[in-house]
């Protein structure tokens, strides 16, 4: 990983991490209407709402999870570490940090 490949890869998670901001707001006022509808309308039933409910809670704790794995990979990238797996030490394949910028743990000791 030279300076080149860190500054693009912390530009990638920054963006992530805005869009996923975005997301926590749209998921918020999608909840807010389904509320809303239950209310004022009466058009959905109370199963309709609690598994909406259920679904948007649900994508809010993986975005959750990300907002997490991303920010430590920028930890890392402070640290000097990132890029190096946290069990083995060994540099985790370009291509892995592309597909998932937040990776901690090379191939071999994620699928372990
Ligand atoms: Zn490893």
């Amino acid at each position: 990983m030279n300076e080149t490949d860190i500054a693009r890869i912390t530009d990638k998670i920054q963006a992530r991490l805005r869009e996923i901001k975005v997301q926590d707001q749209l998921g918020q006022d999608a909840q807010a209407v389904v509320e809303l509808d239950q209310q004022a309308i009466g058009r959905l039933s109370r199963m309709d709402a609690m598994q909406h409910q259920a679904m948007a809670r649900a994508q809010q704790s993986r975005r959750n999870t990300e907002i997490l794995r991303l920010n430590a990979a920028l930890v890392r990238m402070d640290e000097g570490e990132y890029g190096y797996c946290e069990d083995c030490g060994d540099a985790i394949a370009a291509k892995r940090l592309e597909f998932d910028p937040a990776a901690s743990k090379c191939i071999t000791c994620a699928s372990l």
